[in-house]
Formats: structure tokens, C-alpha cells, sequence
């Protein structure tokens, strides 16, 4: 029996060899099971970071409506907004830092850690 390559993001194994592993990470499954795994803290980050470095937009907080929409370059986000908003994040980094942990728990047996774990620990600073 030969060796089994197993891949994290997909959650999945197959046999070992340059082919294989060519084929799994370039392909389209993987890929996109790679970005998912990002897009879990990336997004709502971003977006938090986003809207707090803006300033409130008067007109839309005082009569809930703006001609400019999502093109608006002030904040459409209430402060109760910005809370939940930044409590989503949290969630999503604990259950990112979690992945993490588990990953590098599983270093040292056959399931090695796929994912740049360094990478990831730096956008979490
Ligand atoms: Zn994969
Ligand atoms: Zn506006």
C-alpha cells in the first residue's frame, strides 16, 4: 500500500504521487474548498476594517436613505451595526484560531497541516 496525501481544505485523501497531487491542487474542488476556508475570517473582517476607518454618513443615519448606496464613501453602519458586526468576527476568529490548533496538534503524524499556519496567524494580529 502506498502513501495517502491527505488534503485538509477538502478533507480528504487519495494515493500519493506527483500526478495525483497535481491534479487535486489544481483542481477546481480544491481550490475552491481553499478559499472557503479563508473567506470564514476574511470577509467579515474586511469589512469591519473597512467601515471603521470611515466616517458616519449623516444623511443616511438621520433619514435612512442615501443616493450614493453601497458607492457611498461614508458608513452605512450604525454603531449597533458595527457591534454585531465585530462580534461576528470574534466568533469567526475563535473558530479559526481552533482549525489552527487543531492543525498544528495533528503535525508530527501522517495528517500534516496543509495550511501556511503562519500565514494565517498573521492576519489575525
Ligand atoms: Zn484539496
Ligand atoms: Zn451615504
Amino acid at each position: 500500500m502506498g502513501k495517502r496525501y491527505f488534503c485538509d481544505y477538502c478533507d480528504r485523501s487519495f494515493q500519493d504521487n506527483l500526478h495525483n497531487r497535481k491534479k487535486h491542487l489544481n483542481g477546481v474542488q480544491h481550490l475552491r474548498a481553499k478559499r472557503a476556508w479563508y473567506d470564514l475570517f476574511r470577509d467579515a473582517a474586511a469589512i469591519l476594517q473597512e467601515e471603521q476607518s470611515k466616517k458616519p454618513c449623516r444623511k443616511f443615519l438621520q433619514t435612512g436613505q442615501c443616493d450614493f448606496g453601497s458607492n457611498c464613501r461614508f458608513s452605512h453602519m450604525t454603531e449597533q451595526d458595527l457591534e454585531k458586526l465585530s462580534a461576528q468576527v470574534q466568533v469567526r476568529k475563535t473558530a479559526l484560531v481552533q482549525v489552527l490548533e487543531l492543525l498544528m496538534k495533528s503535525q508530527g503524524s501522517s495528517r500534516k497541516p496543509r495550511a501556511p499556519v503562519p500565514t494565517v496567524l498573521e492576519h489575525l494580529q
